[in-house]
């Protein structure tokens, strides 16, 4: 009998895992959020990464952090945010580090047709704000940006991005020896039918991966991104986990979402990562309830 019930619970579960996932339907949109300053922390300021906001809560509990590196402003929450809210509500400091600028021409354009006299700069601010709001709607503790606080831009290429990420990620790991360090899955995450893969995505990855080669980091996970889209499955091998969320870890990743397609231009939010970046991969990843995760060892460098 035991084994009956057994057999119907792995029957269930492989269903569920296996469910596709809705058609996109638009998402109400979430109330104006205000970011509010918060002191710094001196102590864990870097020439590497710049703390941008720290949770003035204290954390009582002695459990290990989770660490999540978000090539770009978006990642975190699309691919990463159930996880993220999980280790929040199980009482791990959880601390995310932004990797990139997050520079776009394309983003650059929309914004001066706001106002004719943007800059670069003002697509990373527009961008950070929006990662920062979706960072403290996922409840976490502390918010990083690499590059002292400027992010790296993309146009160095991947081998040099690798070669950056790799010293941010190392400072972490020695900043907190006993974290779970967690990235995107770039080499097996194709974001078209030609199975081409982000470079920058790749190049977390592969930075991470060289770490654990040299048994600098240990704990590891790989999260993926593009897998949202839905249509681009064949590319890429099974991976190593679905992830079924929690409803409760699901509702935070939402509001986080809904970070993203804030509008308040006096506040400079301009709904970047959903109207102007990845619509169906935020959509999509709104009406998901799974996330996806590759074991390190089943990682081959690229
Ligand atoms: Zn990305």
């Amino acid at each position: 009998m035991k084994q009956i019930s057994f057999l119907f619970i792995l029957i269930i579960f492989i269903h569920s895992s296996c469910q596709q996932f809705k058609r996109p339907s638009i998402a109400k949109m979430n109330q104006e959020y205000s970011v509010k300053n918060s002191t710094l922390n001196d102590s864990v300021r870097s020439e590497i990464s710049q703390i941008i906001w720290e949770n003035n809560k204290k954390n009582t509990k002695a459990l290990p952090p989770f660490i999540y590196y978000a090539p770009h402003q978006d990642d975190e929450t699309i691919g990463m945010g159930a996880s993220i809210a999980e280790k929040v509500r199980l009482g791990h400091p959880v601390y995310i580090v932004l990797l990139t600028n997050g520079a776009n021409e394309e983003i650059l354009k929309y914004l001066k047709s706001i106002d004719s006299n943007a800059i670069m700069k003002d697509v990373t601010q527009a961008r950070n704000n929006e990662f920062l709001a979706a960072c403290i709607s996922l409840g976490v503790s502390k918010v990083f940006i690499s590059n002292n606080g400027e992010g790296f831009d993309e146009t160095m290429g991947k081998e040099n991005l690798e070669d950056k990420f790799e010293v941010t990620i190392r400072f972490f790991s020695d900043l907190y020896p006993n974290a779970t360090h967690n990235t995107v899955s770039g080499n097996c995450d194709s974001y078209n039918n030609e199975c081409h893969k982000m470079s920058t995505h790749q190049a977390a990855t592969n930075a991470l991966h060289k770490l654990f080669s040299n048994k600098i980091v240990k704990e590891i996970n790989l999260f993926r991104i593009y897998i949202y889209y839905n249509n681009i499955n064949s590319c890429d091998r099974p991976c190593s986990i679905i992830k079924n969320s929690k409803s409760k870890d699901h509702k935070v990743k939402q509001k986080a979402i809904n970070q993203y397609k804030l509008v308040n231009h006096t506040k400079k939010r301009y709904g970047i990562g959903y109207y102007h970046s990845v619509y169906a991969l935020l959509e999509n990843a709104y009406n998901s309830k799974f996330e996806y995760i590759d074991f390190i060892e089943n990682d081959s460098i690229k």
